[in-house]
C-alpha cells in the first residue's frame, strides 16, 4: 500500500481573536480570569458570563498548545468511559510489541516521572471505579449534548442533526463484545442499531469487505472542531466576554490570606477575584508556579486532514479496534489517532502518523487519501483515574481548575463549563464530588 506523503507540519492554529484591553481593563478587578481558551475555557467563560460575571479569557495561543482544534470532533456520550479500565494495561503492553512496530493505542516511554502516574493509572484499571466513572461521564456527556443543542441546535454546519456515529468492527472478538455491550446497556438516550456487514457497507460504502458488523450509535454526534471553537468565540463576544490571545500566564501572585490576587502574564499583570485554570496540558505548570500539584500528564495524538477529497466518508466513525477516528466535513475528512504518553519530541511523529493512516486505509480503503494532508499534533490533558478534574483547589480559596478531559473534552466541555461556572458563582450544581481536585490529595 503506497504511503501518504505527509510533508511538513502545517499546524492548525487556535482561532483566538487578537483583542486588546483598554487601560481601564488592565487596571480593573475582574470577577473571573479564565486561563486557557480551549473548549473547556470557552464553555466555562460562557456560563460564567451568563451568571453576570465580568470575565476575561487569557490564552498563550501559539496554536500548537491547543488540543481543541485538531481533534476528531466526535461528540460521543456512548464512548464516555474513563481511559483506565479492565484490560487496559494488557492492551498497552501488547501495543508496544505489536508487529506493525507502532500501536496507535497506549505507548509508554522511559520518562521516570511517568511511573508514579502509571501506578495510579493501574490502580484504576478495575471494574468498580471504571463502572462508577462511566456513569459520571455518561451523565455529563448527555448533559453536554443537551446544552449544545440549546446553543447551536439550529446551525446544521456547527452541530449536524441526528445522523449518529458509526462503529465498524473487523475482528469477530471485537464485534461479539460490541453486540454484548449494546444488548446489555439499557441506558435511555443510548439507543443503537446493530448492522450486518451488508447494512454497514450500505451506510458507509468506503468500508473494507472484511467488516464483520457495525454499531450505529444514533445519539452520538459530530462537529467540525475549528468551527465550533470560532462559533463559541462569537457567542462569547456577544455576551461581553473579553479574550486576549498570545498572552501566556506564567505566575499567580497570592495575598496574605493565601488567595490569588494577581495573574502575571507575558503582557502585564491583572487583578482577579477568582481564577479558573482551564489551560489543558498547560494547567500543571501554572499550578507548579503556586506550589500546587495535580497528577496531570498529557497524551499526544495526531490528526491528518484531507481536503478536496472524493469520495468522502458518509458519517463520523470510530474504528475502536484500531483506536482511530474518521470524521467528514464539507469537502474533506480527518483521520485521528495515537496516544503517546511520553512525548519525545514536539514535531510530527512520522512513524505514528503513518501507523494511524495505515489502520484507516486498511479498514476504509474506499476513501480518497490522495491529496497532501494537513498534519496536527495535540496534547490531551490526562488524569490517572480517567475523570476530569473540575472544582476548587484546596488551600487556595479563589483558584479553580477544569482540566483532564482526556479523549472527551469536546463531548464533555459544555457540561464541565456549566458545572464549574455554577459552583464558582455559588448557584447551580457543585461539580460532582468525584471530580474535585482534592481526590488526588486524599490518596
Ligand atoms: C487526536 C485527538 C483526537 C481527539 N478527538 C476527540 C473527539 O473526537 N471528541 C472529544 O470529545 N474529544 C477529543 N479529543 C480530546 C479533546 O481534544 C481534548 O479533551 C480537549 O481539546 C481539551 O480541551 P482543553 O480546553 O482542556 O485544552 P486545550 O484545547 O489544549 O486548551 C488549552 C488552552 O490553554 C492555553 N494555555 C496553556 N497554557 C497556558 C498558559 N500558561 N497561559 C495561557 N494560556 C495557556 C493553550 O494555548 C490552549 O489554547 C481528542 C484529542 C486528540 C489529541
Amino acid at each position: 500500500m503506497a504511503e501518504t506523503d505527509i510533508g511538513q507540519d502545517k499546524a492548525i492554529s487556535c482561532p483566538h481573536p487578537e483583542e486588546a484591553l483598554t487601560e481601564a481593563e488592565w487596571e480593573m478587578d475582574w470577577d473571573v480570569i479564565v486561563v486557557g481558551g480551549g473548549v473547556i475555557g470557552l464553555w466555562s467563560a460562557l456560563y460564567l458570563a451568563r451568571s453576570g460575571a465580568k470575565v476575561l479569557v487569557l490564552d498563550g495561543g501559539t496554536g500548537q498548545d491547543c488540543c481543541s482544534v485538531g481533534n476528531a470532533g466526535l461528540l460521543a456520550p456512548s464512548r464516555c468511559k474513563p481511559l483506565p479500565g479492565p484490560g487496559r494495561i494488557r492492551e498497552g503492553i501488547a501495543g508496544m510489541f505489536s508487529s506493525s512496530g507502532y500501536s496507535p493505542g497506549l505507548s509508554f516511554g522511559l520518562d521516570p516521572d511517568l511511573w508514579g502516574w502509571l501506578l495510579r493509572f493501574a490502580l484504576h484499571c478495575r471494574r468498580s471505579p471504571f463502572r462508577e466513572g462511566s456513569r459520571i461521564l455518561l451523565e455529563m456527556g448527555l448533559q453536554s449534548l443537551e446544552l449544545m443543542e440549546a446553543e447551536f441546535g439550529q446551525e446544521e454546519e456547527t452541530f449536524p442533526a441526528g445522523e449518529g456515529v458509526l462503529y465498524p468492527y473487523f475482528q469477530r472478538s471485537g464485534w461479539v463484545r460490541a453486540v454484548h455491550q449494546v444488548r446489555s446497556r439499557q441506558t435511555p438516550g443510548l439507543e443503537a442499531d446493530l448492522l450486518s456487514p451488508g447494512e454497514a457497507k450500505e451506510v458507509e460504502p468506503g468500508l473494507s469487505p472484511s467488516v464483520v458488523g457495525a454499531v450505529l450509535q444514533e445519539r452520538d454526534r459530530r462537529t467540525e472542531p475549528e468551527r465550533l471553537m470560532s462559533r463559541l468565540q462569537e457567542v462569547l463576544h456577544r455576551e461581553g466576554v473579553r479574550m486576549l490571545s498570545l498572552t501566556r500566564v506564567y505566575a499567580l501572585d497570592t495575598g496574605l490570606r493565601g488567595g490569588v490576587q494577581r495573574v502575571r502574564t507575558t503582557r502585564g499583570s491583572l487583578r482577579a477575584k477568582q481564577v479558573l485554570l482551564a489551560a489543558g496540558s498547560g494547567t500543571r505548570d501554572i499550578l507548579y508556579s503556586l506550589g500546587l500539584w495535580l497528577p496531570l500528564r498529557f497524551g499526544a495524538g495526531w490528526s491528518i486532514s484531507f481536503s478536496a477529497a472524493d469520495p468522502l466518508p458518509k458519517k463520523g466513525m470510530l474504528l475502536e479496534e484500531a483506536r482511530v477516528g474518521i470524521t467528514p466535513w464539507a469537502g474533506g475528512f480527518r483521520v485521528t489517532g495515537g496516544l503517546e504518553l511520553s512525548p519525545r519530541e514536539k514535531g510530527i511523529h512520522r512513524l505514528g502518523i503513518q501507523g494511524v493512516l495505515r489502520q484507516a486505509r486498511s479498514r476504509l480503503p474506499g476513501l480518497d487519501y490522495s491529496g497532501r494532508p494537513r498534519i496536527w499534533r495535540g496534547h490531551r490533558p490526562l488524569t490517572p483515574d480517567g475523570l476530569p478534574v473540575v472544582g476548587r483547589m484546596p488551600g487556595k480559596g479563589n483558584v479553580w481548575v477544569a482540566s483532564g478531559h482526556a479523549n472527551l473534552g469536546l463531548t464533555l466541555g459544555a457540561a464541565s463549563g456549566s458545572r464549574v461556572a455554577g459552583a464558582m458563582g455559588g448557584f447551580g450544581e457543585e461539580p460532582i464530588h468525584a471530580l474535585a481536585p482534592d481526590r488526588f490529595l486524599r490518596d
